[in-house]
């Protein structure tokens, strides 16, 4: 079964009492929200992921990640936090290869490769970003980016890994500018990445992993984003800061 996902991507935002009441006005909009096919997740700073987690555990569909790890396991590397820790909060996932981590930090497709792997081995569902920048887009290379980005970090991965992985299609020119794929765009590249997922990893892994896709989603256009057939859902920045507005893209689902 396709599971459908609206996972929140907080940044760096939030103190950790902010973070909490946000994460309660969450849970008490949704009510007693039940869906076996539908995952909420909040990617919070790592400061929040062992408080929330704690709040989900009584709530059904409603999950935390982080938003990196470290590409380290433990010993002398200041200021890291790894896979592993991350885990022992009680996160389920983490996003890895956000255009910010690799643009503002220099995240290369290796390194994020590697950390793939590290959340993988830690028991966490990494939550895989990839998408074409806006030149990239305008010379008509945005499949072939993607494809990049998608061969270099699922190369060494078995199927049954490829499986636990979310995929979000973010396409770096929508990313926190107001300029949001149309559904076509985005329905165009979720079915090419569906399609090279079938090749990496075989049919019936492609058919049930989940294809999200962020970039300026919000509680206006989530619903015409989600009604296209490869769109199972969306990473959520900006918006996903206002417990209501977060609400109406969960219930665009
Ligand atoms: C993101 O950072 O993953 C994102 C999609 O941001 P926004 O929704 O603000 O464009």
């Amino acid at each position: 079964m396709r599971i459908r996902i609206a996972a929140a991507n907080w940044k760096l935002n939030q103190s950790y009492s902010e973070g909490i009441n946000l994460a309660n006005s969450i849970t008490n909009l949704l009510g007693n929200f039940s869906d076996e096919s539908t995952k909420i997740i909040l990617a919070t700073p790592f400061i929040h992921l062992h408080g929330i987690a704690e709040i989900f555990k009584r709530a059904f569909g409603l999950h935390v990640a982080a938003q990196n790890c470290s590409l380290y396991t433990s010993g002398a590397f200041t200021g890291e936090v790894s896979a592993e820790m991350i885990r022992s909060t009680g996160a389920e996932y983490v996003i890895l290869g956000h255009s910010e981590r690799r643009n503002i930090f220099g995240e290369t497709d290796e390194m994020i490769a590697q950390k793939i792997k590290l959340a993988l081995a830690a028991g966490l569902n990494p939550i895989f970003c990839c998408g074409e920048k806006l030149e990239e887009r305008n010379q008509s290379h945005h499949f072939q980016v993607v494809r990049n980005q998608l061969m270099i970090a699922l190369k060494d991965l078995t199927p049954q890994q490829v499986s636990e992985i979310v995929i979000a299609y973010e396409p770096v020119w929508a990313i926190g500018t107001g300029l949001t794929a149309t559904p076509d765009e985005a329905q165009e590249m979720h079915k090419f990445i569906r399609s090279e997922i079938a090749t990496f990893a075989g049919a019936s892994q492609a058919e049930s992993i989940s294809i999200l896709y962020g970039g300026s989603c919000n509680a206006k256009n989530a619903s015409t984003l989600f009604a296209m057939p490869d769109v199972d859902g969306g990473l959520i920045g900006g918006a996903s800061l206002i417990a209501e507005d977060f609400i109406k893209i969960v219930h665009s689902l």
